[in-house]
């Protein structure tokens, strides 16, 4: 059975950095009406000769802001497409994101992302937003992009496979890295010998258990070693 339609709007003074977006299987998904992706260019919403969307910060300081007005007139409009949107807007001042912030959006009928540029977007834009939807500032981690597209679109993508219907074999998501606080066990293909390189026994041997048993070992190893702070977030 084919899910609804999850609906997502961007808005970004740069939408064909969104073009990547039709490919493989978030494209797939646009084809079969699972996914609704709007990119649209905050700059349809401006209304002087230069299409402004920046000014200078009161109070001083370096760089531009972007201007509250046409965030105003694009979120309402954006906005009477669902009851109560989640509107997020990536920013490095944001909470994590997270595969779990990802499972909890990929649940939502309605996403609208903002993305910023510049020294970021007026303050009262994100009152405001939380008016008319829910507010989330969401970061990509410790560290500052130019622009809150290349964060957009990490998101949707991880969100969008978790939307039901997205990834064929639902299957495939579930012993992936972060599901269960773990991260993923080595894979290996065909040829068994590469560059004097065997595959482990264990996973010619046929025998289930000892591979679910091997996997298991593998995932609490390598955990261990690359992300220690995982398992200590496990035993809280
Ligand atoms: N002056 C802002 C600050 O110090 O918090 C940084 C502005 S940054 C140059 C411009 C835009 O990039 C932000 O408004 C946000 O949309 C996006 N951005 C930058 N770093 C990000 C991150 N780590 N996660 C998500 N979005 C980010």
């Amino acid at each position: 059975m084919i899910a609804a339609a999850v609906r997502i709007d961007v808005l970004s003074i740069f939408p064909s950095y969104f073009d990547g977006l039709t490919l493989s299987l978030l494209g797939k998904a646009q084809d079969a009406g699972i996914l609704d992706l709007n990119v649209r260019d905050l700059r349809d919403w401006t209304y002087d000769r230069h299409r402004t969307v920046d000014d200078t910060p009161y109070g001083g300081g370096a760089g531009m802001v972007m201007k509250p007005e046409p965030w105003g007139v694009a979120l309402d409009e954006l906005a009477t497409a669902s009851e109560r949107p989640t509107i997020i807007f990536p920013s490095p001042a944001g909470e994590v994101f997270t595969q779990a912030t990802a499972r909890d959006l990929a649940t939502r009928e309605h996403l609208i992302f903002g993305c910023g540029r510049y020294e970021g977007i007026d303050e009262r834009v994100f009152e405001y937003a939380d008016t008319v939807g829910e507010v989330r500032l969401i970061s990509l981690g410790d560290y500052v992009l130019n622009g809150g597209e290349v964060a957009t679109m990490a998101m949707i993508e991880a969100i969008g496979r978790l939307i039901p219907g997205v990834v064929g074999n639902p299957e495939s998501l579930v012993e992936e890295s972060h599901e269960d606080g773990l991260l993923e066990y080595p894979s290996y293909t065909k040829p068994s010998m590469w560059r004097d390189r065997a595959v482990p026994d264990v996973l010619l041997s046929g025998n289930h258990a000892a591979i679910a048993t091997w996997r298991r070992e593998q995932q609490l190893e390598r955990t261990a070693r690359r992300r220690p702070d995982l398992l200590s977030e496990q035993d809280d």
